[in-house]
């Protein structure tokens, strides 16, 4: 289940509210029902602050479970290697 954040006012649209989608690129920007009545045009389609905040808390996320996955998988092969129980 994919989440849409609203273009103009930053709001999580919830699962069965009405948006509209706008096609840019290969990105999909989305207003809710309000937004969309107040104004249907998509002003600026340049990332909004929302978005990189979004991709800025992400990262880091990601980053820290790749570490932890590399930690765990050399505790693994260190326990096989030694042989002793
Ligand atoms: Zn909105």
């Amino acid at each position: 289940m994919k989440k849409y954040t609203c273009h103009d006012c930053g709001r999580t649209l919830q699962h069965d509210e009405e948006y509209m989608p706008y096609k840019v690129d290969s990105e999909t920007y989305v207003k809710c029902k309000s937004c969309h009545q107040k104004n249907p045009v998509l002003k600026s389609f340049r990332k909004t602050e929302i978005y990189s905040r979004v991709v800025g808390y992400i990262r880091p996320v990601e980053q820290w479970n790749e570490g932890k996955q590399e930690e765990y998988k050399d505790r693994k092969e260190y326990v096989a290697d030694s042989g002793c129980h």
